[in-house]
């Protein structure tokens, strides 16, 4: 209600969360039930069938949280077993209808709740990791994305197993990569070097400081063929290595730029920015004459346009001559409500050296 007493819609309220009220909806006439959060799920599904992501991978986002009108829950399929992410209060109350909903609509074999997010707490919720029904899934899931396989553990993996946000900007490094010397930095399990290996890479080095993520990574470099000579993982830190190459004056012709959220909010903008420029100075002066930049932010607290000015920034510093040939995003199973516009977190800018 407002304060003049109209109906505003109808919400969860979390008691423990600086966010008090999730809305539902803003229907006045809408009831909160069992029908309701079916419905929901089953739109967020067809959405997925009529966007035809089942033809470019068997690993995608079903449900994502407030731009499917289910704020605070995630779903991902895995070929046969979903991956659930409860992140709210309201979510937690609806769990088991959910679960069923979800079973039912998506004829899963199995679910996965990954409920182990920091956020959790803040809603005054536990912490939450197990399989919640049917099929328990191996330690490792195979999932294919355009043409490459991947395993993909989605018990131990970070997130729910898997960077399904990147989908189509993985197939676009593929697209760029052929002939090219590329550093994949932040590489996770290996999504953006298979896919320049895929595309005629000449080489590639992958760093990242999971040694986890980099021995699932070599494992997926062997399952799709490709010539592990072509690639060298670097199990450290990506701020060091970045320097530790410049000093050895090495250039590449393709570099990607891909780290984890430096800044979740607003309130870490500041510290967030400047571990950005860093990074993306220290890649425009790694880069040959002709080369790309391939970077990106997944921080809710920069924006499109700050992160625009920050890689700006660090090729007037760096001393280049660059210039904006892409602007990329989340794929779209990750859909942007109009009237959520946090949704939209995944910003990437190529950039072309001259
Ligand atoms: N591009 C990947 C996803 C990257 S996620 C894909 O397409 O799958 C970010 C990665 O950065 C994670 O794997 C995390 O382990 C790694 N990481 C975080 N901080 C790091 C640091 N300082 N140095 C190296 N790797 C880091």
């Amino acid at each position: 209600m407002s304060s003049k007493g109209e109906h505003l819609g109808w919400g969860a309220y979390s008691p423990f969360s600086s966010i008090r009220v999730r809305v539902w909806s803003f229907d006045p006439d809408e009831t909160i039930n069992e029908e309701f959060l079916y419905h929901k799920i089953l739109m967020a599904t067809k959405l997925r069938e009529a966007l035809k992501i089942h033809e470019k991978s068997d690993a995608f986002r079903v449900i994502f949280g407030e731009s499917d009108g289910l704020p605070g829950l995630i779903v991902d399929r895995y070929g046969d077993i979903a991956v659930m992410q409860i992140l709210s209060a309201g979510a937690e109350y609806w769990r088991e209808v959910i679960i069923s909903a979800v079973r039912e609509i998506t004829h899963c074999k199995g679910i996965v709740e990954r409920s182990d997010v920091e956020v959790r707490t803040l809603e005054g919720l536990q912490i939450r990791e197990e399989v919640v029904w049917g099929a328990i899934p191996p330690q490792r899931l195979q999932i294919w994305e355009n043409e490459i396989k991947y395993w993909v553990d989605v018990i131990g993996g970070q997130k729910t197993g898997f960077y399904l946000d990147q989908r189509e900007n993985r197939a676009r490094i593929r697209e760029l990569a052929k002939d090219r010397d590329v550093l994949n930095a932040f590489c996770y399990t290996g999504g953006f070097t298979l896919s320049a290996l895929m595309g005629g890479a000449n080489s590639v080095i992958s760093i990242d400081s999971s040694a986890a993520a980099l021995e699932l990574a070599d494992e997926n470099l062997r399952l799709n063929g490709l010539n592990p000579q072509q690639n060298q993982w670097i199990e450290g830190d990506v701020f060091r290595e970045l320097r530790a190459l410049r000093d050895r004056a090495r250039k590449f012709d393709l570099i990607i730029l891909d780290p984890p959220k430096f800044a979740p909010t607003a309130a870490q903008a500041q510290k967030a920015a400047r571990a950005y420029k860093d990074i993306n100075l220290l890649g425009f002066k790694l880069l040959q004459r002709g080369g790309l930049l391939v970077t990106f932010s997944c921080s809710g607290g920069i924006n499109r346009e700050l992160f625009q000015k920050i890689v700006a920034d660090a090729a007037l510093d760096a001393g280049v001559d660059a210039k904006i040939i892409e602007f990329l995003s989340q794929s779209a199973d990750h859909p942007v409500a109009l009237n959520f516009p946090e949704s939209f977190y995944l910003k990437g800018l190529i950039c072309v050296v001259s």
